[in-house]
């Protein structure tokens, strides 16, 4: 007589993806997202983090908050080349300087100076302001939607990629906008706009933790808490990437 097995819920993508959400938020806790001390501290902390390290964006904060630059009057009445010297540490500070100008300039002009403003138009429109800026791509979009402007807007970022590819969710060839939509497909049963925000900052941190902890180039799957994922799936072995 065959022995009996146990047989394994097989699960969509959409259903691995909630259920990788929960192992995560069950093994880290809240990620407290983003870290930062206002909406006008995020948006510039998203302009500059792009292609640096986050202790190098702190130590411009930390120059511009010295100089009680972090109100939006100040800052956008800072001469460019100030603030391009102030931005230093983040590197790319020609663009980087540029690209927050043009966002405060937006803001002042649409909105009267008003984030609070800013964060009640429809996300589409919102996000196709922020995308015509120049220096200003999906990723910086997103997060400065979803973090500053509390909009439930899902950021997609390098992390993201490799574990939906190492877990066979995505394709290689998988682009922004596909990964977007399968981690926003974890919460499509979420009708409130706001709560599927909260859902959208925790992924994202969560994701980011995991990607610094083990899903690094070289995954630590053996100390993974997404470990049993790949178990049920793909017999214990990523999809390299
Ligand atoms: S380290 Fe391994 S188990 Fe963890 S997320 Fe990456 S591929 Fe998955």
């Amino acid at each position: 007589m065959p022995a009996r097995t146990t047989a394994i819920p097989q699960l969509n993508s959409a259903q691995r993806l909630r259920a990788l959400y929960e192992t995560l938020a069950a093994a880290y806790g809240p990620q407290h997202w983003w870290p930062s001390q206002s909406p006008l501290e995020t948006i510039v902390g998203a302009c500059l983090t792009q292609g640096t390290a986050w202790t190098a964006v702190e130590r411009s904060l930390s120059n511009l908050r010295q100089r009680n630059l972090l109100r939006f009057d100040a800052l956008r009445a800072l001469p460019i080349a100030e603030l391009r010297s102030l931005i230093r540490p983040s590197g790319f500070m020609q663009r980087k300087a540029a690209t927050l100008h043009a966002l405060l300039d937006l803001i002042h002009h649409e909105y009267g100076g008003s984030i609070e403003r800013f964060a009640r138009v429809p996300l589409p429109t919102a996000r196709a302001q922020l995308l015509a800026i120049s220096g200003i791509g999906p990723e910086t979009a997103d997060a400065i939607l979803l973090y500053a402007l509390n909009q439930p807007a899902m950021v997609v970022d390098e992390y993201l990629r490799r574990v939906a590819l190492r877990h066979g969710l995505a394709p290689a060839h998988a682009g922004y906008a596909t990964l977007q939509q399968l981690a926003l497909s974890a919460f499509a049963d979420e009708q409130n706009p706001a709560a599927l925000a909260d859902h959208c900052n925790e992924f994202h941190a969560l994701i980011v933790q995991i990607g610094k902890d083990h899903c690094r180039r070289t995954p630590d799957c053996a100390h993974c808490p997404l470990r049993a994922d790949l178990d049920t799936h793909l017999h214990g072995r990523p999809v390299s990437c």
